[in-house]
């Protein structure tokens, strides 16, 4: 039963070789068949997977509990409230205001709200808006680091400019800064760094956020950073790049509500940074979307006012998961690369005889009950092999699930 509902997830791992068949997308996760009809990314195809043979689903990022009540029934009572016709393009007021105040009281950042703030559908529509709005020639380039979210190059391609990487090497997913400062040129348009750090776990050492500024600074380059991880970051207290010297006046910095709250599926998130900047990406923004989420927005305005209790609370929790997880990998035969942020364990399974973790992924549900990603999804197909061994486990689930995911990966070793 599970082969067979196998050779629907089949595509995902051997489209490479059929020969004018499948084509990936241009982030690699999804795919376009022969007609240029777009297949479910890996994230979703497994998750279905998982739904359909009961395997236990560490594939993709989101929380199986809900966020605070507090939060939620902001929504409610703005849903009974009225708050149910379009808000405005920029996004509600006392969200604006909120996440000005949010960004001064954790990192002492000044946000004009009326000017340097845009709310949007998600960290995802920010991203994407923001690199439509900047980028304008197909010899721009964006820098980022691999392996790297998947809708990064997507949107890139999206834009029509060109992906660069560099390579984040295990087991500590630094990069190398003779290697950064060799991809960062004057063709750089925008440097993207997503951190803490998602699917590795890093979280940058200061020296790397330093130099990001320095090689912006020296080829007039945007930074944009995603830090939809900011509230988990498990050792040290997280560092937005536009607090560094000399770095606010070109970044734009992309946050959401998301993992903050444990509500992914309300997709409120915002960037901000200079005016003109902000005015840019809200020119591509309103024909995007317009807006979203106007009952979500005041509920969100509450979270990003909750004490400083709930986050460190938050982040607390979702340590113990990475423990719990990563000592059950650890003894089931994997060598676990523990994070420093984020939602996501990476393991290496070549002890296990994961060498190529894609095929590892592919029979995990049927030799463990267990979804999870291989890296592989993360890279340029051309970087491929540098990752091969290397698997991503979701820790954002409950502790009964991960208890139970622990008792079904110890069938491994
Ligand atoms: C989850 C995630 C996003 C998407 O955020 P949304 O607010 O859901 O659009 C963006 N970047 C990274 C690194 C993520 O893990």
């Amino acid at each position: 039963m599970v082969r067979m509902q196998f050779s629907y997830g089949l595509s995902l791992f051997c489209m490479d070789n059929i020969p004018g068949a499948w084509r990936r997308t241009a982030s690699g996760a999804g795919l376009l068949s022969p007609q240029g009809e777009v297949a479910p990314t890996i994230f979703a195809e497994m998750s279905a997977f998982a739904a359909r043979t009961g395997a236990i689903n560490l594939g993709q990022g989101f929380p199986d509990e809900d966020g605070p009540f507090e939060v939620l029934e902001a929504a409610r009572e703005a849903i009974a409230h009225g708050a149910n016709q379009y808000p405005p393009g920029r996004g509600i007021p006392d969200l604006l205001a909120a996440i000005s105040e949010h960004q001064q009281r954790f990192y002492g950042l000044t946000v004009d709200p009326d000017r340097e703030v845009i709310v949007t559908a998600g960290a995802t529509e920010a991203l994407t808006a923001t690199l439509l709005a900047l980028l304008d020639s197909p010899d721009d380039e964006v820098v980022v680091f691999e392996p790297y979210y998947d809708s990064y190059a997507a949107a890139v391609a999206l834009a029509g400019a060109k992906l660069r990487t560099v390579r984040l090497r295990a087991p500590d997913f630094q990069p190398d800064l003779d290697e950064l400062a060799a991809a960062v040129s004057d063709r750089t348009r925008i440097i993207l760094v997503n951190n803490p750090h998602n699917p590795t776990g890093t979280v940058f050492a200061q020296e790397v956020l330093s130099e990001v500024v320095r090689l912006a600074d020296r080829h007039d380059a945007t930074i944009v950073t995603d830090e939809v991880y900011e509230h988990l970051s498990f050792h040290q207290p997280h560092t937005p790049i536009a607090t560094l010297p000399g770095a606010a006046a070109r970044t734009l910095t992309i946050s959401s509500a998301g993992k903050t709250f444990s509500v992914t599926g309300w997709k409120i998130g915002w960037v901000h940074g200079p005016a003109e900047l902000i005015t840019a990406v809200l020119t591509v923004k309103q024909y995007l979307t317009y807006a979203n989420g106007s009952a979500f927005q005041p509920a969100i305005a509450v979270g990003l006012r909750l004490p400083d209790s709930y986050f460190a609370d938050a982040a607390a929790a979702v340590l113990r998961k990475h423990e719990l997880l990563g000592s059950a990998l650890r003894s089931a035969g994997f060598e676990v690369h523990a994070p420093q942020g984020g939602y996501f364990t990476v393991a290496d399974a070549t002890a296990l005889g994961g060498s190529d973790a894609a095929e590892f992924c592919r029979e995990l549900p049927e030799r463990a009950g267990v979804v999870a990603i291989p890296i592989t999804a993360f890279v340029t197909p051309e970087h491929r092999a540098n990752y091969a061994g290397l698997v991503r486990f979701a820790a954002c689930k409950r502790v009964d699930v991960l208890e139970e995911a622990a008792r079904r990966l110890s069938a491994l070793s």
